[in-house]
């Protein structure tokens, strides 16, 4: 059965057609038959894109755009038109996955894509608006290319932790904020669900009990406290502004400061969401840049904020494993996940040793160069460190052939 997977970002669409068979699926993701990525957040008004057959070597273009709507269905038709076409038509798309930001109270679980649940998606436009917005775009434009008959599915980054005890989901401001939808929803679930489950795999066994904390170091990022494989705490909040540090979001911060700002400095709402979203985190405290490598470089470098700026995300993150052990209990697994999680080993030698009061013990050959979906720890360490590739796109794929009963009727 060809899945087709849309993954749209603020800034990008990364789209990914994979063949999985009818049956059981394998644990490695298949090479995709086709891939693209569009980008139009590196250059105003362009928007660069990359098509992808097979393992070929990946076709580029750039092109001027008013709006990225206009380039998705022209790139979406290169599947079966043109050089790079690996299907002889869109009638053989099975079904079409969506990861979808913000699934609000509504949905704890993957969904079949309905009127209704189109509607209810809109209205958490409201909450993830640079998210929810470009999806529904995607949504529609599938439609139209593929058909109503084709299922198309939300598989919802906020899904995962419908869990949350509700103790970990009110905020402490007053109680109707909560009535209003005001309350933490976390993101990464499908990142954190996949996490947990490759760890599953390398622990074997009986993992009911299994208190793990998942870091998805990104762009964004988060941290998810679970136990036997259901999230009971994260760091994301009402928004992905909660939390960690991150590459240009600050994550949490005194809400005092928000006051300050509008009081004295004359912020107004837009101001707040650029500075908070976009002009923080690694990139605001070095005034160098949010990619973590060109952090590492000027640190070499001898830059002082940017070792000011590492030593920051380092400690914040520290604190907030902190809290995710406390909700847990204690801790067994430590797991390292996305760009930075999977390739910053200073970081995760940073990290392990200040929790070495746990019992963590890092190997630090492995640490150095692991092996994707391992085990980094000493073999006398009281808590396993696991280095997991985040592969979102494969987690949606698979969601859709769950759904769809494993390529039977679709169930749900
Ligand atoms: P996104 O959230 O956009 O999917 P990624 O998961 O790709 O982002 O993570 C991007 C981050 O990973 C950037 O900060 C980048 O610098 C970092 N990263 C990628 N490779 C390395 C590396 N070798 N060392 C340190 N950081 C890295």
């Amino acid at each position: 059965m060809k899945v087709l997977v849309l993954n749209g970002g603020s800034s990008s669409l990364k789209a990914v057609l994979r063949d999985l068979p009818e049956g059981p699926l394998p644990d490695d993701a298949p090479q995709p038959l086709w891939e693209a990525n569009v980008d139009w957040g590196r250059h105003p008004g362009r928007a660069l894109i990359r098509v992808r057959r097979g393992s070929e070597t990946a076709r580029e273009s750039d092109t001027a755009i008013r709006n990225p709507d206009e380039v998705l269905r022209p790139v979406i038709e290169t599947m079966w038109s043109g050089e790079a076409a690996a299907l002889r038509g869109p009638e053989e798309v099975r079904v079409v996955g969506h990861r979808v930001v913000h699934g609000g109270k509504a949905f704890r679980d993957t969904t079949r894509i309905t009127p209704e649940v189109r509607a209810e998606i809109r209205k958490y436009c409201e909450f993830a608006p640079e998210h929810n917005r470009l999806e529904l775009e995607a949504i529609e434009i599938a439609e139209a290319i593929f058909g109503a008959a084709v299922p198309q599915v939300a598989v919802f980054d906020t899904a995962f932790h419908a869990t949350l005890p509700l103790a970990a989901q009110v905020y402490a401001g007053p109680y109707e904020w909560f009535e209003k939808g005001i309350r933490r929803y976390g993101f990464h679930g499908i990142s954190h669900q996949y996490a947990w489950q490759r760890a599953a795999r390398i622990l074997g066994g009986d993992t009911t009990r299994v208190r793990l904390v998942s870091c998805h170091l990104g762009n964004g990022a988060s941290l998810a406290a679970i136990l036997g494989g259901v999230s009971v705490d994260t760091t994301m909040g009402f928004t992905p502004l909660d939390g960690l540090m991150m590459g240009t979001r600050s994550g949490s911060i005194d809400p005092g400061i928000l006051i300050y700002l509008v009081r004295h400095l004359n912020y107004r709402a837009d101001e707040l969401d650029r500075v908070l979203n976009q002009e923080s985190g690694l990139k605001g405290v070095s005034g160098i840049s949010a990619d973590m490598r060109e952090i590492l470089a000027a640190i070499e470098s001898g830059d002082a904020r940017a070792r000011l700026a590492f030593d920051v995300y380092a400690h914040r993150l520290c604190r907030e494993i902190g809290g995710m052990v406390a909700a847990l209990g204690g801790l067994d697994v430590l797991l390292f996940t996305a760009g930075i999680g999977e390739n910053c080993a200073p970081l995760r030698a940073a990290v392990c040793e200040r929790m070495a009061y746990l019992g963590v013990k890092l190997d630090a050959g492995l640490n150095a160069r692991p092996r994707m979906d391992s085990d980094i720890a000493e073999a006398g360490s009281a808590v396993r460190v696991l280095v997991i590739h985040a592969d979102e796109d494969w987690q949606v794929a698979r969601e859709c052939h769950r759904l769809l009963g494993g390529g039977g009727a679709l169930a749900g």
